[in-house]
Formats: structure tokens, sequence, C-alpha cells
């Protein structure tokens, strides 16, 4: 599973020698560009390399409907294609199971908050924004995607992940310790969606760290695995 697929996705796969075949589907968390504009791209190619498996799209109930019009728009007609889209839409706060082994949960968060203003004038807008716990083979990852506010953090408060990925941009590096101390992964937590001019400070930052916390708190990079 993919998650989010921003501008660059496709090239981004390629740099790091993913065969686009190994993607089964791909989750969204919400529709801001850098997490979802890449999508006709990369359908485009896969529709190159002759993928004939079909792709599921999962995505929240609310959003699904501009996710079909969207491709629809692009072009991609799905009389045209050679491979099925699958639409698995979920909800908010209801386990969404995939495999026996395998399943994750949305709950939204505050990150599209801002926008709330101007409902009025954009009735038919959706401002669901997810942040993800996953679940596989009983091993537990959060993924925040983009937040609105450090609580926002705390979302699954009633799990101990293994593996906590933060953003760091819609946050300060130290308002995610603070709730890193309250978290308590049991292993890792990975900070991402960073610009490059953010590193000095976020890694002057995890090396000024106590000891325990600075094992812990890593900085993501490209082609990073992980292994829990
Ligand atoms: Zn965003
Ligand atoms: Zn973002």
């Amino acid at each position: 599973m993919l998650v989010d697929a921003g501008d660059g996705i496709s090239h981004a796969l390629m740099n790091s020698r993913i065969n686009f075949e190994t993607i089964n589907g791909i989750l969204f968390s919400h529709l801001h560009p850098d997490h979802f504009s890449g999508l006709p791209a990369l359908i485009v190619q896969m529709k190159m390399m002759n993928r004939n498996k079909p792709l599921d799209i999962f995505i929240h109930e609310s959003l699904k409907a501009v996710v079909e019009e969207f491709l629809l728009r692009s072009y991609l007609l799905p009389k045209r294609m050679e491979f099925e889209i699958h639409y698995k839409t979920f909800a908010d706060d209801e386990r969404f199971i995939i495999t026996e082994e395998f399943s994750f949960l949305a709950r939204k968060n505050s990150h599209l908050g801002n926008l709330e203003k101007f409902k009025d004038k954009y009735p038919s807008l959706s401002l669901y924004s997810a942040s993800f716990l996953f679940e596989a083979w009983n091993k537990k990852v959060i993924y925040t995607s983009d937040v609105g506010s450090e609580d926002d953090l705390l979302l699954f408060r009633e799990y101990v992940p293994d593996i906590f990925i933060s953003e760091a941009t819609h946050i300060s590096p130290l308002a995610i310790i603070n709730k890193i101390i309250i978290i308590n992964p049991c292993k890792k937590v990975y900070l991402t969606h960073y610009s490059d001019e953010d590193i000095p400070a976020i890694s002057e930052i995890l090396a000024n760290l106590p000891s325990d916390l600075k094992e812990k708190v890593k900085l993501a990079i490209d082609d990073l695995s992980l292994e829990i």
C-alpha cells in the first residue's frame, strides 16, 4: 500500500527502484497537492507499464466522488483502461480490514480546520484530513500525515505504537518531542515532511535530546526502510 501520492511520486518511486506492480493500493490522507496530485501521472505510468491487475484506492467516503471525477477529467476513462480501479471508501474512526493481518484506522485531524470559515462559500467542499493507525502482524504504526495542531498527535492516545511517524512542517519539533514523551512509542519515531532548510534546526534539537530519546527519534530520509 502506498500512503499518499503527491506531486512527483512517480519519479520518487523510480528513484527508489520501487516496482509499480508491487503497489496494490493507494491510501489518501487528504487532497492537498503534495499528497494527492501525483495520482493521474502515476496511473498513466502504470498503464504504460501494461499493468493489468486492479488498483485499490482507499479514500474517505466524502472524497470518493472528487477523486473519481478528477481521474475522469484527466481522461483516465475506465472503459479505456487495461486495469480496474476499485474505490474502497473508509469512514472516520472505523477500522478498515484489508487482510486478516493488515488493517488501518483513520481519524479526522484538524489540518483543514482553518478552511471551515469558507464552508458557506463552498458548501460541497469536504474538509476531511486523516491521521492513521496501521496494524500489521500485531505491530502498530501511527502516521500523522499533515496535522493542524499538536493535539492531533494524540488522536490515537489509547494505543502504544511500535513506530510513530510525524510530519514536521505544521508543528514545531519541540512540540512533537513533548507529545512523543506522552505517546512513548516502543521503538522509533520518525520525523518526515520537512523542508531542506529546516534540517539544521531539527538536527540540532534532536542532537540535544536526552540519550534515550536521541536513540528513538530520527529524521526520515528517502529510501529509508523500517524493520519492526
Ligand atoms: Zn496538507
Ligand atoms: Zn503536506
